[in-house]
């Protein structure tokens, strides 16, 4: 199996990139970095500690107000420049991106390099156009205006599933809206983070700007979250980590965005175009080999439907091929690591005792993937809606599904879990499309498709799947504060209003 991308030689002077350089971490603890397609160690760097965050917060604040001085258009100019940096090194990119993750390589190469490329021109445009309210006189004798500045050095943490798509959501609209950043990518997962920044400063984005920190949560990630001179965290993670994280936010009254688990329903009622909706939920529970926060993992299929959906999802799951990444007709890769693939396995294998596995439910045969953390698609029924399986994060190529009678049941069960990151619904009834889109408790629906995501259009929570938006304007926003700026009109030194603190009218 392929060794793609460099690592050694790229980061030879180390893994940490604070005011424009490279350089080794100081936490005195290494990281090894394990292809998970092979179990192999593929490169080892010294881990980001406290005095590495506090160089990048410095080097952050140092570079905040040349940067966020800078006008629109000239920011804007720097991120199409970044765009073009980024598309001209898709193939390093996706090979980088590939090798960390265990990631096919079709999906690199066609989902999420693209998508990062797209989101660097989008907010490129965003850069240029803040919006505001209209100056105007609110009150007889004032002038009222707002102004939309950044907010300062921004603190980001990242997740290792999508590395490359994480560091941009987390990284361009900060910066687009006149920002610095420091971000902790996942330890697991250092390589694209730095390959983006080193992209941006070949772009012409000044050093300081952006900072990548590579260490582990519990040091460098709560260091970076309490830090006093970090004004925001943006963080997207699981739920618990969330929580620890909006703990030491709020202590220092951050700004928080918060962007964490899913478990998102897939609702397929009985007027429902059958085969789309078997290929969908296959493609929706199987892509990025369901570590995606997006993924379908609770298909609920009204009860007409339900015996002709599993056995037609558990026929094309079945034709699904894992293997080595790089193989351009790989579907499915490893899962991230031994460790969760093991996590997974525990999680299905405790389901056996209330549920039915359909299909998968283990490792594959074969010795080319048995040092690999993968596992086969599963396919799981018959579990109750209370149970393990249909209420946890699982983060792997696992998919429950249940039966339901009513619309009314269908819709109470896909908002029966503590997240609210994404659904979909299923059915050519533009009603109960309407109805389900309206009453689903998720950040977003998608009707008949399930996964698409679109530099324009926000993704983020509801519920324990969080507050705050990633892409779109609405992210731009997040990494922006509204000032008012009030103007006295008049003249006046003796103004009505104060004979309601002291004497009388003049
Ligand atoms: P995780 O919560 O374990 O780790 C996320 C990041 O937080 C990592 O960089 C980690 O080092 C850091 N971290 C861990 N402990 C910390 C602490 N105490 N203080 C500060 N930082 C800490 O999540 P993961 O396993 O890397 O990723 C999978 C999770 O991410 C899943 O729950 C998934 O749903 C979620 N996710 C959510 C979205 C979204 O947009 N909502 C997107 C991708 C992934």
């Amino acid at each position: 199996m392929g060794n793609r991308f460099p690592a050694r030689d790229r980061f030879a002077d180390g893994a940490q990139f604070i005011d424009g350089r490279l350089r080794p971490g100081t936490s005195g603890r290494t990281h090894a970095v394990v292809d998970p397609a092979t179990g192999r160690e593929l490169f080892t760097y010294e881990l980001a500690g406290p005095a590495d965050v506090d160089a990048a917060v410095a080097a952050a604040l140092a570079a905040y107000p040349g940067w966020a001085g800078a006008t629109p258009g000239e920011r804007s100019d720097a991120l199409h420049r970044f765009a073009a940096v980024l598309a001209e090194r898709a193939t390093e990119f996706a090979e980088a991106e590939s090798l960390q993750c265990g990631k096919p390589i079709k999906l690199s190469t066609e989902f999420d390099v693209p998508g990062t490329v797209d989101n660097a021109a989008f907010f490129a445009g965003a850069a240029r156009h803040p919006e505001g309210a209209s100056a105007g006189e609110y009150s007889a004798d004032h002038t009222s205006y707002v102004r939309r500045e950044p907010i300062g050095v921004v603190g980001s943490i990242a997740p290792w599933n999508y590395p490359l798509q994480m560091a941009a959501w987390k990284i361009l609209p900060a910066v687009a809206a006149g920002n610095t950043i420091v971000l902790k990518p996942s330890e697991l997962t250092p390589f694209t983070s730095l390959l983006f920044a080193q992209a941006a400063q070949e772009a012409g984005i000044p050093d300081g700007v952006i900072n990548i920190v590579n260490g582990a949560g519990a040091d460098a990630g709560e260091h970076l979250v309490g830090h006093p001179d970090v004004v925001m965290t943006s963080f997207t993670g699981s739920t618990a980590v969330g929580k620890r994280v909006a703990e030491i936010a709020t202590a220092t009254v951050k700004r928080l965005h918060l962007e964490l688990g899913g478990k998102a329903p897939f609702l397929v009622f009985d007027d429902a175009d059958l085969e789309a909706a078997v290929h969908g939920a296959v493609a929706g529970s199987l892509i990025n080999t369901g570590q995606d926060c997006t993924a379908a993992t609770r298909a609920y299929v009204q009860r007409p439907l339900y015996d002709a959906f599993v056995s037609a999802v558990a026929a094309l799951m079945e034709t699904v091929r894992l293997g080595d990444p790089f193989a351009p007709s790989t579907d499915m890769g490893p899962l991230i690591s031994h460790a969760h693939r093991d996590r997974v396995a525990g999680i299905v294998e405790r389901a056996r005792g209330y549920a039915r596995v359909v299909t998968g439910g283990s490792a594959p045969d074969g010795a080319d993937l048995a040092d690999g953390a993968y596992y086969l698609p599963t396919l799981v029924v018959d579990a109750a809606q209370d149970s393990e399986i249909v209420q946890s994060e699982i983060f792997g190529p696992v998919l429950v599904v249940l039966a339901f009678d009513s619309d009314d049941e269908g819709i109470r069960l896909a908002n029966d879990t503590p997240y609210g990151l994404a659904a979909s619904v299923w059915s050519r009834d533009v009603y109960r499309t309407g109805r389900a889109t309206r009453e689903i408790k998720a950040g977003c629906v998608w009707v008949n498709d399930h996964i698409p995501i679109i530099s324009e259009m926000p993704h983020g929570g509801y519920k324990a799947s969080g507050y705050g938006k990633d892409m779109s304007a609405y992210s731009f926003e997040e990494y922006t504060q509204v000032k008012h700026v009030m103007y006295d009109n008049t003249g006046a030194a003796r103004k009505d209003w104060h004979r309601t603190i002291f004497g009388d009218r003049p």
